[in-house]
């Protein structure tokens, strides 16, 4: 999906707590919003919390059945810069079109990664075909400067290793937990897993005590330290824990997002991760003038303009 990120959004961190240096359960409440005609709720960038580890955006959408409004997703062409994008599906079926050449449907289970580096274009709908409940999360990773500014990338793994936790499932889409490693390379420390349980289950899940973490919770709840979790929340739980004790209720899926916290600076505009105002200006510059640097994206739907930074001076 494309991420609009707007002047609501793009507040510096100053703005919220601060980063904790220990364990803490902050929640806060992820932002009603509108990509590609599905409702989504924004977990990350919050005023109060823009990133975890170096996860900078995560929308939340659906479920929606697909005759209902919002039912079907459309996004059509548009830039990246400076991130990476993490599509997961619980239900439902997305087909991805990139500027590589890339044309690929993913499915509950599967992973899209697409890696934006210098600049890359996608669009992403669901198929004409579908008539099934659509319902999944989709995440960006900001990119380290090391990284950022190397060649696009698309990757598709269909299937993830996972680990039993009790009744719970642990699916690990980035990083790594308890051993179990994703297919994934990252040049950073960054942790993506799904908890999946039919039953209600307490479980402890081993974990890095230099990363931050976080919980969105998909589906069901999620209890922790005397707080409960559901759907449009974000838990953000600090530093500082070599275990997580989670109880989480019968039928929920569960993100759990860590990473160290990320240092560099971070800015971000509408599809744009960079450092700078220039940067993000010249990338807008060439979406809107069509140069090479995004490449061409095979797809019927219409290009998405870039919306016009909003503190260049109005002509
Ligand atoms: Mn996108």
């Amino acid at each position: 999906m494309s991420g609009p990120i707007t002047a609501t959004d793009a507040e510096p961190d100053a703005a919220g707590p601060g980063r904790p240096e220990g364990p803490t359960v902050e929640l806060v409440p992820s932002r009603a919003a509108s990509v590609g005609g599905v409702d989504v709720r924004r977990a990350l960038p919050r005023r109060q919390r823009r990133t975890i580890g170096a996860w900078c955006f995560a929308d939340h959408f659906g479920p929606v059945a697909p005759d209902g409004p919002g039912g079907r997703m459309e996004v059509g062409p548009h830039p990246h810069t400076g991130l990476q994008t993490v599509t997961w599906l619980v239900e439902g079926e997305v087909v991805h079109t990139d500027s590589l050449g890339s044309e690929q449907s993913i499915r509950p289970g599967q992973l899209n990664l697409m890696t934006a580096g210098r600049g890359v274009a996608h669009a992403e709908q669901t198929p004409a075909s579908y008539r099934g409940v659509l319902h999944g999360i989709q995440l960006w990773i900001a990119q380290p400067d090391i990284t950022r500014d190397r060649a696009p990338d698309f990757a598709h793994h269909a299937e993830l290793p996972d680990a039993d936790y009790g009744s719970c499932r642990a699916t690990v889409l980035i990083g790594e937990l308890g051993g179990v490693r994703s297919p994934s390379h990252f040049e950073m420390g960054i942790l993506g897993v799904e908890l999946a349980t039919a039953a209600p289950t307490d479980l402890i899940l081993p974990v890095d005590a230099a990363f931050e973490h976080g919980l969105i919770v998909l589906a069901g709840g999620v209890a922790l330290a005397g707080e409960t979790v559901g759907p449009g929340v974000l838990a953000y739980l600090g530093r500082g824990r070599d275990e997580l004790a989670l109880d989480i209720s019968g039928g929920s899926r569960v993100l759990l997002l860590g990473g160290p916290p990320f240092t560099e600076d971070l800015l971000m505009w509408w599809n744009f991760v960079a450092r700078t105002r220039g940067e993000i200006e010249h990338a807008w510059n060439e979406w809107e003038g069509g140069t090479a640097r995004f490449g061409r994206v095979a797809s019927d739907l219409p290009r998405i303009p870039a919306p016009r930074p909003s503190w260049l001076p109005t002509t």
